[in-house]
């Protein structure tokens, strides 16, 4: 049997052990990808600390997967080799629930997958995806630079046009890192008068070069003050994981204003007061379908919105885990099979 490398994880907390296995072989309604490259996301620690209920190890992480179609199971009509295709945190869906049928395939209740969780992920040369949970890739993308936009991409432009701001409309991104980078350059293209808001100043120029109209200082400010300076914020975009960071920004929503929240904090703390004067809510949005991939990734072909990346080859993942880790990383870690 033909060999392929993987990296994978053994148990929780466990280290990344680049191993060899056989070439996995696609099922009814699965496709096999040859990946090119996957992305590093945050939620990888999901995998590697064992934080999520069931998982079954050894497992595979990665759900940033840009690849091409190297084999197409039984019934599987859409893929055909040769195609370039993605797989996101998403990772398939029953279709015929009460939740799929309302069209909520995030909702599953009987076979929600999550790529790299419930299945192996891209952390390999190669992984079998359910044909359902596929993105075809635009040429004008590379494999390095689609990746990122299989989850941190999606999750932001997603999210960020169904906050209910409009062109025009102030809209602020909290967080200028993985996520937040991506989140302003989205915010800007899509017409919104869009404030930045990061510890420190030393993400300010960077933030004005993707666009933002304005950048606030959260430590040197107060950002919920300045938003309703500015008129107050239609839309918030919370990508930190710091609940203290969410909790105070939510005083600069304007009247109907949204707080979605992407990023997995701490608990946050709300007020009923801010909520109840201004018809404002707090809402959590996850990343999307194979077909929302396939928006983002049309969008930023579009409007030349581009992931700032690190790339290292596969074998060295444990490095580059570490470096997505340790919030230096400018700003999306990306590894590369070298197929
Ligand atoms: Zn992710
Ligand atoms: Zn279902």
């Amino acid at each position: 049997m033909p060999k392929m490398r993987a990296v994978q994880i053994s148990r929780p907390g466990g280290p990344f052990e680049l191993v060899e296995r056989e070439i996995p072989q696609p099922g009814p309604g699965q496709v096999r990808i040859k990946v090119q490259a996957c992305g590093i996301c945050h939620s990888d620690a999901l995998v590697k600390e064992g934080h999520w209920p069931g998982l079954q190890y050894p497992r595979v992480p990665g759900h940033e997967i840009v690849g091409i179609v190297d084999a197409v199971g039984a019934g599987v009509t859409q893929w055909t080799t040769g195609q370039r295709v993605g797989v996101g945190w998403h990772g398939g869906h029953c279709g015929g629930c009460d939740a799929c049928r309302s069209g909520n395939f995030f909702g599953c209740t009987v076979a929600l997958q999550i790529t790299g969780i419930s299945f192996d992920g891209g952390y390999a040369d190669y992984l079998v995806a359910p044909a359902i949970a596929v993105a075809k890739v635009p040429d004008d993308l590379s494999p390095v630079e689609a990746a990122p936009l299989m989850c941190a991409g999606i999750t932001t432009y997603n999210a960020l046009r169904h906050s209910g701001a409009r062109a025009g409309d102030l809209v602020a991104i909290l967080g200028i890192g993985g996520l937040g980078h991506l989140g302003v350059q989205y915010a800007v293209k899509m017409g919104f008068k869009t404030v930045a808001i990061a510890r420190g100043s030393d993400k300010e120029p960077l933030a004005k070069s993707l666009g933002a109209w304005r950048y606030l200082d959260s430590q040197a400010q107060d950002p919920a003050a300045e938003l309703q300076k500015l008129g107050g914020a239609r839309a918030i975009l919370a990508t930190v994981t710091q609940g203290d960071a969410m909790s105070a920004v939510q005083g600069g929503l304007g009247i109907n204003g949204t707080l979605m929240v992407i990023g997995a904090a701490q608990s946050m703390q709300i007020s009923p007061l801010v909520l109840i004067n201004g018809r404002r809510s707090v809402k959590g949005w996850y990343s999307g379908t194979a077909i929302d991939s396939q928006d983002t990734m049309a969008f930023s072909v579009l409007s030349g919105v581009r992931s700032m990346n690190e790339v290292f080859p596969l074998e060295k993942a444990a490095e580059a885990y570490a470096r997505m880790e340790s919030g230096k990383a400018r700003f999306r870690v990306v590894l590369t099979t070298g197929q």
